[in-house]
């Protein structure tokens, strides 16, 4: 009696990230049916139990769960690179186009951060962003997994005029208590919406932007709905500073008193957490985004993800902000994450190209708290998947013995280009480099002209005299 599946994926280097390497598998088929993975198993065996409706020939391809980008915030993709290379990238390079950024931009931006993301093989995305209407949607109609963090802070909704570099931040009540309903409305709607493919966590900006008060009251919200709470956490000196004027502590011991060092908490950046504040953050069970790509380019640091594992810690990896990054490619994070560490450490074993990957698969599954159904190709997860030709040339020779070189070249040589096809919840969103769900031309069209329209806002703006990167426009140099 033949089983049945929707698709079979058959004679590929698979790697299932089982168990505590890769899980590879030679000539290894993955059956799919419905948007669960159904059967793993070798290609001769999975063929002959197998009645499918579609066959997809992996030969000369990995085939690997698909990647999670755990940090993004999409609608910046509307100003890439417009943020990098300057000592104040928020206030002096992104802020005066920030300010310009219509709610049409900023839709914009999400589909072509969700497109860009999607071709390299990102099938989770972990999304941080203010709430629009239609922002959702998106993920909704493109097919990707989502996991959503509207943001909540209490910084005034006029903005911060006057406010100088230095100073206490003025927090309004008010416009906290708005940014928090509009969360909690957002959650009702879109928690577990889309057969369970979009989810939402709460994200409290960073405590340093919101009250203690209000930080407790999304804590307690968060509690009782079993929702995961999303926050940069020790992500500049900046904050370190609000934190020591306005409480007298740093932030991980304030967290720590707050009790919200907890394994409902995903921590982004730890940019300045000491190494012994990272093993108390990580031994109370939160878990870590390293954003390799980000932080190295707008704050020239590598964020203590190392001592974080080693105390214990999930980490995942995320892209953060094409204004200054400049891509969200998890490809692209895996390398630089591979490389930093091994020059952080002067050591050339930390870090290796397995344990970079489990960080954008499994382990970052786990750390975005979805490790039950996906992050690896298995029998009753989810059915999230990409195909990598390795016929590449900057991928080939792939050898299989004495040593295995696949891994080490997926995460140092390969760009994400060369992805050939996309699964998400056993639909197929990438054939053969074609996306199948969105219109792509369309989506880079509409977003170079929004981003040519706010781009002439700000040049007609006259904070724009503030740009870091006016001089070196003037000298030539860009
Ligand atoms: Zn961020």
């Amino acid at each position: 009696m033949p089983r049945y599946a929707d698709c079979l994926v058959v004679h590929a280097h698979l790697f299932t990230m089982e168990g505590t390497g890769v899980g590879y598998r030679a000539d290894g088929a993955v059956a799919v049916r419905g948007d669960a993975i159904a059967d793993v198993g070798p290609t001769s065996r999975l063929q002959a139990e197998f009645e499918a409706e579609e066959i997809l020939d992996a030969r000369g391809c990995a085939v690997l769960p698909g990647l999670i980008d755990a940090h993004m915030h999409t609608p910046l993709a509307i100003v890439r690179g417009v943020a990098q290379d300057v000592a104040h990238w928020m206030q002096q390079a992104l802020a005066p186009y920030s300010r310009h950024i219509t709610p049409a931009a900023a839709l914009a931006g999400t589909r072509l951060n969700v497109v860009e993301a999607l071709k390299a093989g990102t099938t989770t995305m972990v999304d941080y962003a203010r709430p629009l209407p239609g922002w959702a949607e998106i993920y909704d109609q493109v097919g990707v997994r989502a996991r959503l963090s509207p943001t909540i802070n209490a910084l005034p909704a006029g903005g911060m005029a006057g406010w100088k570099l230095g100073d206490l931040y003025p927090l309004d009540e008010g416009s906290g208590e708005a940014a928090l309903d509009a969360a909690v409305a957002f959650s009702e709607d879109w928690h577990e919406a889309a057969d369970g493919r979009i989810t939402v966590m709460l994200g409290p900006q960073a405590p340093d932007m919101l009250s203690r008060e209000q930080l407790l009251k999304v804590k307690s919200i968060a509690q009782r709905q079993g929702l995961m709470i999303h926050m940069h956490v020790a992500q500049g000196d900046r904050e370190i500073d609000q934190m020591l004027q306005r409480y007298g502590q740093r932030t991980p011991a304030f967290l720590d008193d707050l009790r919200y060092l907890d394994d409902q908490l995903l921590a982004v950046h730890l940019t300045e957490a000491t190494d012994p504040e990272a093993e108390l953050i990580a031994r109370r069970g939160v878990r870590m985004v390293l954003c390799s790509g980000s932080i190295g380019i707008i704050d020239g640091i590598v964020p203590p993800a190392q001592v974080f594992r080693r105390a214990g810690g999930w980490v995942a990896l995320g892209s953060d902000q094409p204004s200054g990054n400049n891509c969200s490619n998890l490809f692209n994070e895996m390398k630089l994450t591979a490389l930093f560490n091994k020059i952080k450490f002067r050591d050339p074993t930390v870090m290796p190209a397995w344990e970079v990957l489990r960080m954008a698969t499994i382990e970052g599954a786990r750390a975005v708290g979805l490790g039950d159904t996906i992050g690896s190709l298995v029998a009753g997860k989810q059915a999230d998947l990409i195909v990598i030709d390795l016929v590449a040339p900057q991928l080939s020779p792939a050898l299989q013995t004495p040593i295995r070189n696949i891994v080490p070249n997926l995460v140092y040589a390969a760009s994400g280009h060369e992805v050939r096809d996309v699964m998400v919840a056993g639909r197929l969103l990438m054939r053969h480099r074609q996306l199948l769900t969105v219109d792509e031309p369309a989506v880079v069209a509409d977003a170079q002209r929004e981003a040519e329209a706010i781009a002439g806002r700000v040049a007609a703006d006259p904070v724009h005299s503030q740009l870091a990167l006016l001089e070196p426009m003037a000298a030539g140099q860009l």
